[in-house]
């Protein structure tokens, strides 16, 4: 109830009709109106066997049991939630994915980093992870969006902080847990797939609107957060809250298990990823982002975020907005976000990133906002 007090625009949000349209799926799963996906996706049979079974032929399993799944979710929007029609099978379309992801462990994949070591083995890629997966802290989460905060008998987004990051942004606010510069677990509680689920379940059963995974990224962890859907046994919308540099084998597993995605689209400028994140993977980060939005896009419901950065709204603000205004208007919920502040090794280093040094002017946030307007882009109402 007090949330009505501290964020009355958690509900009031729900007012508007764009949102309630945009965000339909999501929020029928948040009311136990409908059964999140990966409900669905337990109920899917696979073959027996799928340990014996070449890469190549999961993978066209995989593709057959995902227009399954797309006629499920639509038979089952707005059914209620019958944990009877719902019991898990075995083996089920969740553990050909999961199977999948273990097949990318070895040779890792799971961003467009693309590593190639195998984790399972103890070897490290650019995000430093193992097979292990650590979490530096999880709650009830009160300062998101408007839509991921609940009504009022729900209670914030339940957020899961995974330890590591793929990226290495020079204004990181989150650095100790991104990329700790002691050891991973001194930054973090090593998790199985069982604690994790045992966390979520815990999260939801206290009143939280959803399970936020989120980082650092979460994408290093993908393994262990697929697996941990299997012992997930309440209904909540799954969210994906990520800088959006999965792999196509990724965004394959993810896109029928993610309710609501939550994607950062930081840069447009290739440039601008690398020198201020670090960004140099096989496929570029704009190539890799706008790939990846339009897959969740089709597939699930979104509310993209978008830092303003100062000094960045020619290379970066205007053309990401352009590119949304003209690929996703009507689908989805912007977020343009005026909260920068330099941290980090822009702090460290000011001289060195000048351009980044000082916190976006308020003309620099209404010249986005005007941009915005004039595109036709829906953003307020989330803020
Ligand atoms: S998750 Fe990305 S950065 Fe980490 S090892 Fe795999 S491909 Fe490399």
């Amino acid at each position: 109830m007090w949330i009505r007090f501290f964020r009355p625009d958690a509900s009031l949000v729900w007012r508007d009709p764009e949102v309630r349209r945009r965000l339909r799926w999501y929020r029928s799963v948040m009311l136990d109106e409908t059964p999140a996906k990966f409900m669905i996706v337990k109920s899917i049979k696979a073959v027996d066997g799928l340990k014996e079974l070449r890469e190549e032929k999961l993978w066209n399993l995989h593709e057959e049991l995902h227009n399954e799944a797309e006629e499920l979710f639509k038979q089952y929007y707005g059914s209620g939630v019958d944990y009877e029609k719902l019991k898990p099978v075995q083996p089920s379309y969740l553990d050909l994915k999961i199977e999948l992801a273990k097949r990318i462990l070895r040779r890792c994949r799971f961003c467009e980093w693309r590593c190639g070591v195998d984790r399972l083995s103890g070897m490290r890629g650019v995000c430093g992870l193992t097979e292990k997966a650590y979490v530096a802290s999880f709650f009830h989460h009160y300062g998101e969006e408007a839509p991921l905060i609940g009504t009022d008998k729900q209670g914030g987004s339940g957020t899961i902080f995974f330890v590591s990051c793929n990226f290495h942004c020079v204004f990181c606010q989150n650095w100790d847990i991104s990329h700790p510069r002691g050891k991973l677990e001194d930054a973090g509680v090593e998790v199985d797939a069982k604690r994790l689920a045992a966390i979520a379940k815990k999260l939801r059963v206290d009143g939280a609107a959803n399970i936020n995974y989120v980082g650092g990224e979460p994408t290093p962890n993908l393994h262990v957060i697929v697996e941990s859907l299997k012992y997930l046994d309440v209904n909540v919308p799954i969210l994906w809250n990520s800088n959006m540099y999965m792999s196509g084998e990724s965004m394959n597993l993810l896109k029928d298990l993610v309710d609501i995605w939550l994607p950062d689209f930081k840069y447009w400028s290739n440039e601008c990823a690398r020198r201020l994140s670090n960004v140099g993977g096989r496929l570029g980060y704009r190539e890799t982002v706008t790939r990846n939005h339009l897959i969740a896009a089709k597939h699930g419901d979104m509310i993209i975020r978008h830092l303003v950065l100062p000094n960045h709204l020619e290379c970066d603000t205007k053309p990401i907005l352009k590119w949304l205004s003209e690929n996703l208007k009507d689908k989805v919920l912007v977020n343009i976000m005026g909260q920068y502040r330099p941290d980090h090794l822009v702090l460290e280093k000011p001289e060195k990133y000048q351009d980044v040094s000082r916190r976006p002017r308020n003309e620099e946030m209404h010249e986005a906002y005007s941009y915005a307007d004039k595109l036709g882009i829906v953003y307020r109402p989330v803020s």
